[in-house]
């Protein structure tokens, strides 16, 4: 199996509430595989640790694939990734048109001088057909359904072509439909090698989803594929009550 993300033991804290602790697992390459735990798990957190976006208190993560550009270096990481947040992290209010937040995506590509131009309003334009939101260019993001945000967000990853998709949630708030229509157009990446991890809790569709799952709780419960991987042992392992304050956590073996 090749590896597209490797975390090795990550513990992310907020102040003192532990979020992760020492988890070490892999995201394979190519495959769609699901970060699957309990509220509160630190799913989120998994995939802001990987983009850089919260500290990690300690272990290491590592990006195959992640190149190193001229110019590109300090945003290695964020253009290897295209990221679609959990919608309750996102201000729906922000006066943005759909057009200029999927142009979001390609600020990676620019020099720091540059404005996005007619090539990557093109491109932008050419992302939201590809997610049948085309329609939608000028509204503002928050005027949208929660399945066409989805798809949104979906078009500016695309535009940043990375090779790592990473989506939390991407089905709240979505129909039946339109989750069918985000699937498929993620059964596609992955039919162009990409790779996508998405964080995921409806238990009833994993087997059908998930090449691979990633079962967390705070510390990693298992990881791996499916088949053998998503068994009601580690279900029950993983929606267990587990509830860790960094004070449990004997000082020798974190170092804060
Ligand atoms: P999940 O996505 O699995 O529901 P999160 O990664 O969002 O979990 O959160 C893990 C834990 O960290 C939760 O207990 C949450 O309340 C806490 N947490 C998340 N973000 C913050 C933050 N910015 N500040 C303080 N605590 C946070
Ligand atoms: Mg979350």
């Amino acid at each position: 199996m090749e590896t597209a993300i490797k975390t090795h033991g990550l513990t992310v804290s907020y102040g003192v509430h532990l979020a992760l602790w020492n988890v070490s697992t892999q995201i394979p390459a190519g495959q769609i595989s699901g970060i699957i735990g309990p509220n509160g798990a630190g799913k989120s957190t998994l995939l802001k640790a990987i983009l850089g976006m919260v500290p990690t208190l300690s272990g290491e993560i590592e990006v195959t694939g992640a190149t190193e550009q001229e110019g590109k270096q300090d945003q290695c990481l964020a253009s290897e990734i295209g990221y679609v947040p959990q919608r309750n992290c996102v201000d729906w209010d922000f006066p943005i048109t759909v057009l200029d937040l999927v142009l979001m995506g390609t600020y990676g590509r620019l020099k720091w001088f540059q404005r996005p131009g007619e090539k990557e309003r093109a491109d932008a334009r050419a992302a939201l057909i590809e997610v049948q939101m085309q329609e939608f260019a000028d509204r503002q993001i928050g005027q949208l359904s929660g399945g066409q945000q989805q798809r949104v967000f979906l078009a500016r990853a695309f535009v940043q072509q990375p090779s790592i998709y990473l989506l939390d949630e991407p089905f709240s708030g979505v129909d039946a439909t339109t989750e069918k229509i985000i699937m498929d157009i993620l059964y596609g990446l992955r039919d162009k090698g990409k790779t996508v991890s998405l964080v995921h809790h409806d238990l009833t569709t994993v087997n059908s989803y998930f090449d691979h799952i990633i079962l967390l709780n705070k510390q990693l419960v298992a990881s791996g594929p499916t088949q053998s991987t998503y068994t009601s042992e580690n279900i029950q392992a993983t929606y267990g009550v587990n509830d860790m304050q960094i004070g449990d956590v004997s000082k020798d073996v974190i170092d804060v």
